[in-house]
C-alpha cells in the first residue's frame, strides 16, 4: 500500500462496501466502482461519514442514468443469460455494439461503455434464437438411425430394429431384448425413421422429464414455488434455468441419460433459482441435495458430442 495514504476507511452505504482512502498528494477526490458491489473513494481529505454516504448516493443515481449498474446488478462483466455465460467488454473506443459466440460455447458482448442494458438484453436475445434454431436444424439432420444401431433410454443401450408396417408408424420398446422397434410404412425413407424416433423421444419426454421435475422440486426446499418447466428439443445443452420468469427448461437430449443425470440437471437448474452463476455457492448448493453430483457430471460430459 502507498505511504501517502493517510488512513483508510470503511463503510456500508445502500448495500454497497465503500473504502475511503485518504491520499493528501492528491489534487481531486474520485470515487470507483468495482465489481461485487464494492466502491472506493479517493480523497485528499478526510470525510465525515454523512459525506461519503452523500458521495456514494449522488455516484449511484449518476450510475443508474447512465445504465452502468443494473438494478439488480447481474449486469457485471460476466453473467449468465437464458443458460449462456456471458461476457461484457465495455470500452470506450467501442463504437458498435456487438454480440458473438466464443469457441467455448460462451457469448461475448462489446460495445462503448454507455450502452444502455436493453440494448444489451436485445441483442443477446437475438442471437440466441439464432443458436437454437441452428441447433434444432442440425439435429433433424443429424439422427439418421438405421438397423443395428444404439440408441441410449434412460442410460440404457437398444438396438434399433426397423420393421415394415402397413398402418400407423409408431416406436415400440422391447425392454426384455432391448430393442427399439421403429415401425414405418417405407423402410428406406430415412426421414420418417427420423421423425417416429425423434417423436418417440420427445412425448417420453414431456412424460417422463415433468415426473421427475415434480418429484425433484417437492424435495428442493430453497423454493417454495412450482417453476413453469418446458420440455425443448436443445442439442447444445440439458437444461436452462430462466430464473427471472420462473422458467426452467430442460432438453429431450435428457431422455438418453440415467434418472442420476436427469436429476443432476434437475437440481442444477433449481439451484439456479438461488444462485444464478457458477460459483462455489452454487456447487455447494447442490452438493446438499446430491453429494455425488460430479458422477453425473461426468456422464453427461462423456455422451455429449
Ligand atoms: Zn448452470
Amino acid at each position: 500500500m502507498s505511504q501517502f495514504i493517510e488512513n483508510m476507511d470503511v463503510y456500508e452505504v445502500e448495500g454497497y462496501h465503500v473504502q475511503v482512502i485518504v491520499k493528501p498528494a492528491n489534487k481531486h477526490a474520485y470515487i470507483r466502482l468495482h465489481e461485487s458491489k464494492s466502491i472506493s473513494i479517493t480523497t485528499p481529505v478526510k470525510l465525515s461519514k454523512n459525506q461519503v454516504v452523500k458521495h456514494v448516493k449522488d455516484f449511484l443515481s449518476k450510475q443508474k442514468e447512465k445504465s452502468y449498474v443494473h438494478p439488480d446488478s447481474s449486469l457485471g462483466n460476466y453473467f449468465e443469460y437464458k443458460g449462456f455465460n456471458i461476457s461484457l467488454n465495455r470500452k470506450a473506443r467501442n463504437k458498435h455494439v456487438n454480440a458473438r459466440l466464443k469457441e467455448d460455447g460462451s457469448i461475448l458482448v462489446s460495445g462503448p461503455f454507455h450502452t444502455p442494458n436493453h440494448i444489451i438484453y436485445s441483442l443477446l436475445d437475438k442471437l440466441i434464437e439464432k443458436l437454437e434454431s441452428k441447433v434444432d436444424l442440425d439435429k433433424a439432420k443429424k439422427t439418421n438411425f438405421q438397423n443395428g444401431d444404439t440408441i441410449y433410454i434412460l442410460g440404457q443401450a437398444f438396438m434399433v430394429k426397423i420393421h415394415t408396417t402397413k398402418g400407423k408408424e409408431y416406436v415400440s420398446l422391447d425392454k426384455e431384448n432391448y430393442l427399439f422397434n421403429v415401425h414405418v410404412k417405407d423402410v428406406n425413407n430415412q426421414t420418417s425413421i427420423d421423425k417416429q424416433v425423434d417423436l418417440y423421444i420427445g412425448n417420453a419426454a414431456k412424460k417422463i422429464l415433468r415426473e421427475r421435475f415434480n418429484v425433484v422440486v417437492e424435495s428442493f426446499h430453497h423454493i417454495d414455488f412450482m417453476p413453469i418447466l418446458k420440455i425443448r428439443r436443445m442439442k447444445t445443452k440439458y437444461g436452462v434455468c430462466y430464473y427471472k420468469r420462473n422458467e426452467v427448461a430442460l432438453s429431450t437430449l435428457l431422455m438418453h441419460y440415467d434418472a442420476e443425470c436427469i436429476d443432476y440437471v434437475i437440481i442444477h437448474e433449481l439451484s439456479h433459482f438461488i444462485v444464478p452463476n457458477h460459483s462455489k455457492k452454487f456447487y455447494h448448493l447442490i452438493e446438499q441435495y446430491m453429494p455425488h453430483y460430479k458422477n453425473a457430471e461426468r456422464k453427461l460430459k462423456n455422451v455429449v458430442d
